[in-house]
Formats: C-alpha cells, structure tokens, sequence
C-alpha cells in the first residue's frame, strides 16, 4: 500500500468547513485503492496574519517541502484595502514551491446539463506572461505612459504544453474508469494564443506549444489552436466541443474565470496548482463571508480539488472514483446544498457522496 502525507490548509472562512470534508473523503477511499493517507495541519491566511504578521509561516513551507507529498487550500481572505505587510499566500506558496501551472476543470453532468454535458480543462501558465510586474510609468509631453513587460520564455512554454499533453491523456483514461459522464472520445489540445498580432511573444509560445505536443507520447492527442478572442466567443457559444485548454498566464486567468461561469455555482469548480511532484489542491471560490459558520458551504468544489490532486499524485483510479461519486450526487439531486437550489448542509452534501464512493 501506498501512503501519501497530505498537508490541509484551511486558511480562512468556509475552507474550515470544506477542507475537513476534504480530508473525510480521502480517509473513505475504498481500502481495494491500496492507499493511504496521513495528514499534516498548517496555517496560512489572513486570520494567521492578524495573530502572527505573515499569512505564509516559514513553517508551512518547510513542512509541505520536507514532508508532504500534496496539499488542500482552502481560500483566504484578502482585506479589501491595502493592509502593509500582507500578500497572498496562495502566490508566494504557487512561487515557493514552483507550481507553475494552473488547473481548472469546468464540467456539468449528464444529467444536469440541458444539452451536451460540458467537459473541459484549462491549463493556465503561472509564472511569466505580464504577471512579472515589470511596469514603469514615464512622463511625457503628452502625458504619462504606462508599460509593462509581457514575458515568454521556450521553458516554461514547453513545461505547460507537455503538462496539458498529459493530462489530456489521464482525463481519456478516468473517462474510461468512470464512464458515462463525457462523449468524447479522444482527447485534443487547443492553444491560444494571439500571435496574429503579438508574433514575437505569443509567437514563441504557439510555436513551443505545437513543438511539444508534437512528442511520440501525445501521438493520440489531436491538437488545434484558437486565437484567444475568438476562443473566448467558442468558449461561450459551445463548451461542449473543449478538452483541454492550454493558455499563457493573463489569457489563462481570464478564461478560467469565465468558463466557471458556464456551471452552476462556483461552489463547483475545483482548481490545482501543480509543479513537478508537487500538486495542491484548491477550490476556486474565496470564504464566502456571507455564508461563513453556517455550515452550508458547498463541498464539490473541494471535493473535486482531491480528486484533481490526487490525479497529479499518479492516482487516477481514486481520481476516477471521486469524480463519478461527486456526479451522481448532482444527477439524483437529492442533496445539494443552497448556492444549488437545494437545503442540504455541507455534512448531508459530505455524507451523500461518500455513501457512493
Ligand atoms: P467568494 O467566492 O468567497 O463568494 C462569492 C459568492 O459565492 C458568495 O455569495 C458566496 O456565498 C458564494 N460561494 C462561494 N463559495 C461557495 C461554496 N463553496 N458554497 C456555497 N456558496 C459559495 O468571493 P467574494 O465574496 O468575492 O470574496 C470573499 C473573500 O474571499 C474576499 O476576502 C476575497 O478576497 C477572498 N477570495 C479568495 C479566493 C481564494 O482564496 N482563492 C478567491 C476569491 C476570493
Ligand atoms: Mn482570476
């Protein structure tokens, strides 16, 4: 048997309600899985900066670093102001541990969905693109002007193309072990990108893209590119056609954002944040103050992050049993909770889909 050390970061809000559902689904894997699971509490958020004066302890870092083989998140409060000395912890963990891509699946079931039922990933690139936040102002006698640096390199256009590549691959093999919630039949890549216009930047990223799609391993993996604003009109017009998604950093924000438009409620969606070895698994929805202690904070959203962590920890099989159990409790509709119409608390939505694990 295989035992994974997995690291639970609350943080703040709702993640203490959904992450300790997080956990009771990993300890209610089916024993047939040969896994097993050891857990390992940390702090990070803004409550952890109002008690200490950072909301990353050196602490957390060390321990995800030296022990553990993945993570949860939960989500963090940001102040709506600028408070001195707080940053995300959620960027600084993404730069310390140098998980460089972003994963966001967007899915409807088959019964849940009027029409094709949706099915799509997009992989989002996380450490280049303008987020480098190389900007500068001048001042000229027309006024100010403002630039920033727009960076691609091959490296890291490469590295997101074959992590794409290969979770097209994995997503064909957990349809196969959980079938009935997708028609697609093989699995295909689309690039976007706006290399009409920026063909230097955008360029190098196309280009590195084909490049490492085209690999012997990705040989089943049918491979198109979109310019992004026509990919955001498709996106919208017919979501059903996607697979896996691959995008530099600002497109990738931008079209995972709204793609989590096209399901239900964001109580769905979950994200990981992945480098080589390492995956943390994070719903996309922030602490949800409104609802906070309540105890009717959806749990798919974390739910589905397990599984999605689980299939960057080389579990698929797990990954697979997670996600059909997920479906069927939003097929038969018996207990969904109120951000889905329904009166069902976190535990009953919890106890629901472990009873079909
Ligand atoms: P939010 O995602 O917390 O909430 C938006 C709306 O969706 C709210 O009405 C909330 O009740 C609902 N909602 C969200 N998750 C839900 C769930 N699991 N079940 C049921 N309903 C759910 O976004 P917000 O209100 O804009 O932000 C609140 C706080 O969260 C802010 O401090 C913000 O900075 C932070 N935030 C953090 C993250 C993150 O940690 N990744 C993401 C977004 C927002
Ligand atoms: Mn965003």
């Amino acid at each position: 048997a295989r035992t994974l050390r997995i690291g639970l970061i609350p943080g703040d809000g709702i993640g203490r309600e959904v992450i300790p559902a997080g956990r009771r689904i990993l300890e209610s894997l089916p024993s047939s899985l040969n896994l097993n699971f050891s857990f390992v509490d940390l702090e990070a958020g803004y409550d952890t900066f109002k008690a200490t004066g950072t909301a990353l302890p050196d602490k957390t870092v060390d321990i995800l670093k030296k022990e553990c083989d993945g993570a949860l998140f939960g989500a963090v409060s940001s102040p709506s102001t600028k408070v001195a000395g707080y940053s995300s912890p959620i960027v600084a963990l993404r730069k310390k541990l140098d998980l460089y891509a972003n994963v966001r699946p967007v899915k409807t079931t088959a019964g849940s969905s009027n029409g094709n039922p949706i099915d799509l990933v997009i992989v989002r690139e996380n450490t280049e693109d303008l987020y480098v936040k190389e900007e500068q102002t001048k001042e000229t006698p027309e006024g100010k002007v403002a630039e920033a640096i727009k960076r691609i390199s091959e490296r890291a256009s490469s590295r997101i193309s074959t992590i794409a590549g290969e979770i097209a691959l994995r997503r064909q093999n957990i349809r196969t072990a959980a079938p009935g919630t997708s028609n697609r039949t093989s699995p295909m890549v689309t690039i976007t990108h706006k290399s009409n216009v920026l063909s230097q930047t955008d360029g190098l990223f196309r280009e590195t893209a084909r490049k490492a799609l085209a690999a012997q391993k990705f040989s089943s993996v049918h491979v198109e590119e979109q310019i992004v604003d026509s990919m955001v009109y498709k996106l919208f017009r017919q979501p059903e056609y996607y697979d896996v998604i691959v995008a530099p950093n600002l497109y990738g924000d931008i079209l995972s954002d709204g793609a989590a438009a096209l399901v239900g409620s964001l109580g769905l969606v979950p994200s990981a944040n992945v480098g080589d070895g390492f995956a943390i698994g994070e719903p996309c929805h922030g602490s949800a103050p409104d609802i906070e202690g309540k105890g009717i904070a959806n749990p798919i959203a974390t739910l589905r992050s397990v599984a999605l962590m689980l299939e960057f920890l080389g579990e698929e099989n797990a990954a697979a049993k997670i996600y059909a159990a997920v479906d069927g409790n939003l097929d038969d509709a018996k207990f969904l909770s109120p951000d889905m119409g329904g009166e069902a608390t976190t535990e009953e939505v919890l106890n629901d889909v472990l009873k079909r694990l």
